[in-house]
């Protein structure tokens, strides 16, 4: 008997995608507004959810995560040359906005166990030109935002929350959900994601100047409230369509649920692994939401290194891959290389820059011994059921007694 497929998020059975969003669909096509700004009432009403999810004044919708990393960077409004404080291990979509924007990504380093920036490594990258530090609240655990915060307001840094893989996760010891530490949380909504409408994405803040930075940036700087065709900045066209709109609020009160179910299996998971010699599991498990399962091991007593026992984990069926990333992203051609505007390489030169940017690897050891030697991630799902749980608790077992034989 094959036993039962793991439901993915390519798949109708490892969505929750269903009769509300159809209903909702049905209603923006009947309206004929597909524009969101043009009298449309899926997007606000999206925004209002967030708003109340998150218990925050302000949400802003915009056509994907990375778009609304941008809307977070662009409220930030750095100079060229100005620097912004990055993890390595993350979607380039945390990156793509410094650069956009003219700004220098500059790598701070990860914890070895949980992957999460680093806060004294950030304190070592800070320089006079630092205007902002992207948090990336990685594979559903929490970064620690709180230590963080402080450090923003020392410096006098915005601090931006990447919470892509991140919905409903919360802060260790604030009691606060993460997204809501920082001046600007920024969450996706794209295929992968918790939730989705294909490509979408929002930015949540309490404060209503950037809040009007972002909303403008996002619609060519255009102030449509004044009345007047006007464009106060350069901006770009980030809108959300109510087609989108529509299926992303039909998604929003799902999500709870989707959270719950996660860590309630991701919890059987960690119970069947935590007294397995060479793996470790997620800490803050109460605090995680589970985009991946994240698992970091001692290649000493686990008989291998990361890819040698995703290899053996997928032989056995079980959907894992090694280090989440191939390398680090400073290791991508975009900067390793430099290719950003034509052969300028700018704004990656001095000037605008303090000096002469060059990354290569060795930059972030933690973040590269997670990604070639430690890191397996688990794809995870809501709809996993307790016997997919026991199967991928069975294969590591398995795995780690045919490696140390
Ligand atoms: C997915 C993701 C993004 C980018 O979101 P898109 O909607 O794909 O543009 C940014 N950061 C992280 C951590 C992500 O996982």
């Amino acid at each position: 008997m094959t036993p039962d497929p793991f439901p993915t998020a390519l798949d109708p059975a490892g969505r929750t995608l269903g009769a509300e969003e159809l209903a909702a669909l049905t209603t923006v096509i009947a309206s004929a507004r597909l524009n969101a700004s043009l009298g449309g009432t899926m997007v606000t009403e999206l925004e209002r959810g967030m708003g109340r999810l998150y218990g925050v004044e302000h949400a802003v919708a915009c056509s994907s995560g990375t778009a609304a990393l941008h809307l977070a960077v662009a409220a930030v409004d750095p100079e060229p040359g100005d620097e912004i404080i990055v993890p390595p291990l993350t979607d380039f979509g945390s990156v793509i906005p410094i650069l956009a924007q003219n700004a220098v990504p500059v790598f701070a380093d990860v914890d070895a166990l949980t992957g999460q920036l680093s806060p004294q490594s950030v304190r070592a990258c800070l320089s006079e030109r630092t205007r902002a530090i992207i948090a990336v609240h990685l594979f559903g655990g929490p970064a620690p935002v709180a230590e963080l915060r402080a450090l923003a307001d020392e410096q006098g840094l915005v601090l931006i929350e990447d919470c892509a893989q991140a919905y409903l996760t919360t802060v260790p010891g604030s009691g606060r959900l993460a997204g809501t530490l920082g001046h600007i949380g920024c969450f996706s909504l794209q295929q992968y994601k918790h939730i989705t409408c294909g490509d979408g994405g929002l930015a949540i803040t309490a404060d209503p100047v950037m809040a009007r930075r972002m909303r403008l940036f996002g619609d060519k700087g255009w102030p449509r409230d004044s009345g007047t065709r006007d464009h106060l900045f350069l901006g770009l066209n980030y809108r959300m369509t109510e087609l989108q709109g529509a299926v992303a609020q039909a998604q929003l009160p799902k999500l709870a649920d989707v959270v719950a179910s996660r860590r309630e299996r991701a919890g059987q998971l960690r119970d069947a692994l935590v007294e397995l010699p060479g793996v470790s599991v997620p800490a803050h498990h109460e605090h995680h939401s589970y985009w991946f399962f994240p698992v970091v091991l001692d290649p000493e007593a686990m008989g291998g290194e990361n890819h040698e026992v995703a290899r053996a984990l997928r032989a056995a069926g079980i959907p894992a891959n090694a280090g989440y990333l191939t390398q680090p992203l400073y290791c991508y051609p975009v900067l390793s290389e430099g290719r950003t505007y034509g052969r300028s390489r700018f704004p990656l030169t001095c000037p605008p820059a303090r000096k002469e940017w060059r990354y290569e690897l060795g930059l972030c050891p933690s973040a590269e011994r997670l990604i070639d030697h430690t890191l397996v991630a688990v794809a995870w799902n809501e709809h996993y059921s307790p016997t997919h749980v026991d199967r991928i608790a069975d294969a590591f077992r398995t795995t780690r007694d045919l490696l140390t034989g």
